[in-house]
């Protein structure tokens, strides 16, 4: 990044495109752009809680950090999800018979890896600090302007900073999102979950286990060792009075929940409650800003999408940025920016409407809809090349397959 004194005294900074936000998708980002040959400004506090949760990175997610050299660092902190197990826990009057599936069907390894994310995030930001095209300045976004050539961001600490492009990778109270002018539908489910990892006597043997309850899904996520991570969906009155057991109840009331699956539990660190919901900005991209993951996009901790959705943003707006700037183009450009948008529509909409179906498709007391749940899970169970379409689909949608997800360089 260069510098230079304005007659104010004041030190504006210059990059080829800011980064709004170090949370996994803007890191990711960031180090994309830098390796890819720009000069990149990631605007980010520093973290000040670590974050408990677990993210699933699924196996085009894995094959995009490979491609980026970072998987080599991360790999060592993961645990594998070589099987997929749906057990019908409703208890309704139509049940679907339970469903496994197996990452070998699709000549896999595993579906993806779980890793907590205090252990990624420290991961991606060591390979941050060690990027030379990247300035990661520890300051949050106060405003930002949209102009002809480019952009300029006001941050906490004083400092003017311009750039031709600005990612707003800044979380569901997106800064940047806003000061793009960029609407959003935003709505909420009757549900909120419970977040925890565990310690258990039986070993998980690469098994992710969801329980499909009238309330929502109960899935535990394979860890290092015996451990795994757990989130309860649950309606919110429940969810509270659960946070609020000591450890050895909590315990118990999971294992019983997981039918004793693992054995003995103990509950590991501290316990964190999620109310659901999910929100989808309008347009990804607009009055050079463009949006990736929960800027752009959020939905219920269900299948485990979240930031693999996210990092399929930062994929496709990589590819599309190295393009852009191959032909001479400005980066920052209406048809730049909605090239973008059209890339990754059809995936938002289509990842965004299968979780809420599968989610409310729980929670309703309709025997149609029950029925067509059971019958999907029946199928899907039972004939081979539906089973491997859904395991093939819910790693990433083949049509929405960023070029380093497929292993190949973006040139
Ligand atoms: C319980 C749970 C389990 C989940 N499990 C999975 C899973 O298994 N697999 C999966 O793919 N997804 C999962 N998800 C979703 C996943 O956690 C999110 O998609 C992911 O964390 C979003 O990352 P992000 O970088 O887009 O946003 P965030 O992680 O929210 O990061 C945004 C960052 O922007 C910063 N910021 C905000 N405002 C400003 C500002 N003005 N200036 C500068 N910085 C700013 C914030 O401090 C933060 O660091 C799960 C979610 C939950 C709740």
């Amino acid at each position: 990044m260069t510098k230079r004194k304005t007659a104010s005294g004041n030190t504006p900074r210059q990059a080829d495109i800011a980064v709004v936000g170090a949370g996994p998708s803007g890191m990711g980002m960031a180090l994309l752009l830098a390796r890819h040959g720009f000069r990149t400004a990631l605007v980010a506090p520093a973290v000040a809680a670590a974050d408990d949760r677990t993210t699933a990175l699924l196996e085009s997610s894995v094959e995009m950090l490979r491609s980026l050299k970072l998987w080599e660092r991360i790999a060592p902190h993961t645990a594998p999800l070589e099987h997929m197990r749906i057990i019908d826990a409703t208890g309704r009057l139509i049940r679907a018979p339970e469903v496994v599936f197996d990452a070998s069907e699709l000549d896999l390894p595993a579906f993806g890896y779980n890793i907590r994310n205090t252990d990624l995030n420290r991961e991606l930001a060591e390979a941050c600090a060690s990027e030379p095209l990247l300035e990661r300045i520890d300051a949050r976004l106060d405003a930002l302007e949209p102009g002809e050539s480019g952009v300029t961001l006001s941050l906490s600490d004083g400092t003017t900073l311009s750039a031709r492009l600005a990612i707003g990778a800044d979380g569901r109270r997106s800064a940047v999102r806003e000061a793009a002018g960029i609407a959003v539908s935003e709505w909420r489910y009757p549900q909120c979950a419970l977040v925890l990892n565990l310690e258990h006597d039986v070993p998980h043997h690469g098994h992710s286990s969801e329980f499909h309850t009238p309330t929502g899904p109960f899935t535990l996520v394979p860890l290092k060792g015996r451990q795994s991570s757990l989130v309860w969906v649950q309606e919110p009155g429940e969810a509270e009075r659960l946070h609020a057991l000591d450890d050895d109840t909590l315990a118990l009331e999971i294992e019983r929940r997981a039918a004793s699956i693992l054995g003995r539990m103990r509950v590991l660190g501290k316990r964190q409650l999620y109310p659901l919901g999910g929100l989808t900005a309008r347009t990804v991209a607009a009055n050079r800003c463009a949006l990736v993951g929960e800027a752009a996009h959020v939905f219920p901790p269900i299948g485990a999408q979240g930031l693999n959705l996210g990092l399929r943003d930062v994929a496709a707006l990589g590819e599309i940025l190295v393009a852009a700037r191959r032909r001479g183009e400005d980066i920052g450009a209406p048809s730049v920016l909605a090239a973008y948008e059209r890339a990754r529509r059809p995936d938002i909409i289509s990842r965004t409407t299968a979780v809420d179906l599968l989610n409310r498709s729980l929670l309703s007391e309709l025997l149609p809809v029950q029925l067509l749940r059971g019958i999907g899970l029946y199928l899907a169970g039972r004939v081979p090349p539906l089973r491997r379409l859904l395991m093939r689909e819910g790693i990433a949608p083949l049509m929405a397959r960023p070029r380093l997800m497929r292993g190949l360089p973006l040139g």
